[in-house]
């Protein structure tokens, strides 16, 4: 792939985790040249070698058409002197307060300033941070670059709204693009440098081709403070469909009414949408419970109440305790009762578990004495080095976490479930009971697992 661009630029990218790997491939795949940094050596050395630190479906391979446009380091000084836009991507873990951690971000902020090269370069903040970051980055730049003078950088907002499991397709064709900046130039040096992306000029990669009958994305130029609003308000919105969705399920469960059926019902008229209504395990992820803390946590900084999001987030809590609560109404006592879990990542096509409803499944079960035997078809390696403190056996296969299983919970709609030998695996469990959490065994039900359960007469399909 070589990109025809009228102005390659020279960018940095600090912090090369989901976020950070991303737009370095994406803007090297645009034609610029890109050092992605990480302070992890580990990351690092991978990188170079050519393998990747995450999951990511299509990211190795869009990283294998840039050439030689795309390098790793974990040396400042060879990073951004000769930058033109600096990418801050480091990670905002919560705090046990809710609010994010700043740390990462601060130590890059100093690092980046201590390296600027006294011209016009721009950095670029695309971690998710509370109001008012970007202000302080550009107040830590003034205090650590020696020879600052004003109008010389440009702080900018460019908040990330990509997914893990389809970031590709999200970076290269998003519904918008958001650029924060309190004075044009920053601003108009990543309209620039986003050209390709904004006028969708660039070849589509075979194995990420664009959607039929996408356009553009519609650029949203505001004010620093608006854009990383932005990004917790929409997240924080996202997480509220969903809780208002596992609200609207349990009364559904009460009533006897089908919430697939009243999801579709709602989401098909345009000023809901059909997207995250789906009931379940709750929401989980690096994002979401991070993010919608964070905002309650500024809101009480200010003295100022956000009950609608307080309580997203106590339903969310609730729901995750469901699963539990299902296995208990069907198995009674739980001690030395043996539950598959299948899935382990907070979604398919990814690897992360952080924020994960199957951990505090994992972590309840084990409280409760049950045996737990645990499969994911991509986060079994990264479970064993960061959920150390969880007891479960690790299964091969999900036919082998099913074997003589008294219950199985689906945790994450991975494809490999969904298409499961269900009738033949349910056979070999003790008991056929199956907590689907994700409403995606319906088609499965209708093709005759229903009916061997009848048969068996103990378990179902919940
Ligand atoms: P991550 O934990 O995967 O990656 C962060 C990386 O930063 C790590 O590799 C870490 O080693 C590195 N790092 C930490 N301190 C550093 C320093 N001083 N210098 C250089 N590198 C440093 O995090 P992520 O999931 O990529 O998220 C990054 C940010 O983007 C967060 O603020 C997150 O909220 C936001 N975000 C994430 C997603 C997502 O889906 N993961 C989506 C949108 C926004």
């Amino acid at each position: 792939h070589t990109p025809t661009l009228h102005t390659p630029m020279k960018v940095a990218v600090v912090g090369t985790g989901y976020v950070g790997l991303g737009t370095a491939a994406l803007l090297a795949y645009f034609g610029h040249q890109v050092m992605g940094l990480d302070i992890d050596q580990g990351k690092v050395d991978m990188l170079q070698r050519g393998e990747l630190p995450i999951y990511e479906p299509g990211l190795g391979e869009l990283m294998a058409e840039c050439g030689d446009r795309l390098h790793w380091t974990t040396d400042y000084s060879a990073a951004i002197p000769g930058a033109d836009v600096i990418f801050i991507c480091v990670g905002t873990p919560p705090l046990p307060g809710g609010q994010p951690d700043l740390r990462y971000l601060a130590a890059a902020a100093q690092d980046v300033a201590r390296h600027l090269n006294g011209k016009m370069q721009v950095v670029v903040n695309k971690s998710t941070v509370p109001v008012g970051t970007g202000d302080w980055v550009a107040r830590i730049i003034e205090d650590h670059a020696p020879d600052y003078k004003a109008h010389q950088y440009n702080v900018v907002s460019n908040p990330e709204f990509l997914r893990e499991g389809t970031a590709l397709f999200d970076s290269l064709y998003p519904d918008r693009l958001v650029l924060g900046g309190n004075d044009g130039a920053g601003v108009a040096r990543l309209l620039e440098l986003y050209a390709p992306l904004i006028e969708q000029d660039f070849v589509a990669p075979a194995h990420v081709p664009r959607p039929e009958g996408y356009t553009r994305p519609e650029v949203v130029a505001t004010s620093l403070s608006s854009a990383e609003m932005i990004k917790y308000a929409a997240n924080a919105f996202l997480a509220l469909k969903i809780s208002f969705a596992n609200e609207i399920a349990g009364l559904c469960e009460r009533v006897d009414a089908d919430i697939e059926e009243v999801a579709r019902g709602i989401g098909s008229d345009a000023r809901i949408g059909r997207q995250f209504l789906s009931a379940g395990a709750g929401w989980g992820g690096s994002c979401f419970g991070k993010d919608t803390s964070a905002l309650i946590s500024t809101g009480e900084e200010y003295g100022y109440d956000m009950p609608i999001l307080r309580a997203a987030v106590e339903v969310n809590q609730r729901q995750r305790q469901l699963v539990i609560a299902k296995l208990q109404k069907h198995l009674h006592r739980l001690q030395g009762k043996r539950v598959a879990v299948l899935g382990m990542a907070f979604k398919p096509n990814t690897d992360d578990l952080r924020d994960a409803p199957a951990h505090d499944a994992i972590a309840r079960l084990n409280e409760l004495g049950a045996t737990v035997v645990a499969h994911d078809p991509v986060a079994m390696d990264r479970a064993r080095r960061e959920w150390g403190h969880l007891k479960y056996a690790e299964a091969s296969s999900a036919e082998d976490a099913l074997m003589g299983a008294d219950a199985v919970i689906l945790m994450t709609e991975w494809k490999e479930y969904r298409e499961l030998d269900w009738n033949g695996a349910v056979r070999t469990m003790r008991q056929p009971l199956v907590i689907d959490t994700r409403n995606v065994l319906r088609c499965v039900l209708a093709t005759g697992i229903l009916e061997q359960i009848g048969r068996r007469g103990q378990g179902q399909v919940i």
